[in-house]
């Protein structure tokens, strides 16, 4: 158990910037940097040739791998992300696509990679079993409770404790800027109950979703401890370092975020 609930998580900005071989700048949050034998990464938009890391763009999956390599990784595993609420193996994304969202492995050198723009990415990491986890959660897969549902699988499937667990947010959308709809409000009361109103704030006339918020509660519930959680706190709306869909539109392309035990 932790006992921690009185503290507030942080909100300052944590993203510390590296540069990596094969021409990568890359974001990185620093508590899971100081793990030992965990090598994490969030590539920005400096990396090569743009560094649109998508399905769709001719050089993303040789850029995942250049990616993999520049953190000590050997294979990197990605899904077809559905926006959903879906936990695999990554061993199983490995053999051919796998539609899902969240994913994880106890294997050295294979790297648990999502694609993003503007979608918070999680990473997490368990030191003792060498576990670590990525989940895409967007929106609808906040809703079905996606983190959560990542934490308890690296507990059940690989041997974690959730209180040894280091998780964190990448860049994503945030507070500040992430609009939405009372539609979305409708379905988040649907997936996450009543509680669900308090990550849905009125800035400005409009209403936005506390995504951050939202997945740092799912943590919690899983049995994360809150001195183990760190949020990046920096919005890919706000910063065009990042894709970001809301800002330059469906078509533009995808930054990855991948953590191994490398
Ligand atoms: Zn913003």
């Amino acid at each position: 158990m932790c006992h921690e609930h009185d503290k507030h998580t942080d909100r300052r900005e944590n993203l510390q910037i590296a540069e990596l071989s094969g021409d990568w700048t890359v974001g990185a949050l620093p508590m899971l940097d100081a793990l030992s034998g965990i090598r994490h990464a969030v590539s920005t938009r400096l990396g090569p040739g743009g560094a649109n890391l998508a399905w769709d763009d001719p050089h993303g999956p040789a850029r995942r791998q250049s990616l993999g390599r520049a953190i000590g990784a050997v294979e990197v595993a990605a899904l077809r992300q559905v926006h959903g609420g879906r936990v695999v193996a990554a061993e199983e994304a490995l053999a051919g696509p796998v539609e899902a969202d969240a994913m994880f492995t106890r294997r050295e050198g294979l790297a648990v990679m999502g694609l993003s723009a503007d979608c918070p990415i999680v990473l997490a990491a368990d030191v003792q079993t060498g576990a670590v986890g990525m989940a895409h959660a967007s929106w609808r897969s906040t809703v079905a409770r996606l983190t959560y549902k990542l934490v308890r699988a690296m507990c059940v499937e690989c041997g974690c404790k959730a209180t040894e667990i280091v998780a964190g947010i990448c860049p994503s959308a945030g507070p500040c800027c992430y609009e939405v709809g009372p539609d979305t409000l409708a379905a988040a009361t649907d997936g996450l109950g009543a509680k669900a109103g308090r990550f849905f704030l009125q800035r400005d006339g409009h209403m936005v979703f506390d995504l951050w918020a939202a997945n740092v509660q799912q943590m919690l519930e899983a049995g994360i401890c809150r001195h183990n959680i760190q949020v990046a706190g920096v919005c890919t709306i706000c910063d065009g370092r990042f894709f970001s869909v809301r800002r330059d539109g469906p078509r533009t392309g995808r930054f990855g975020a991948m953590i191994a035990r490398a």
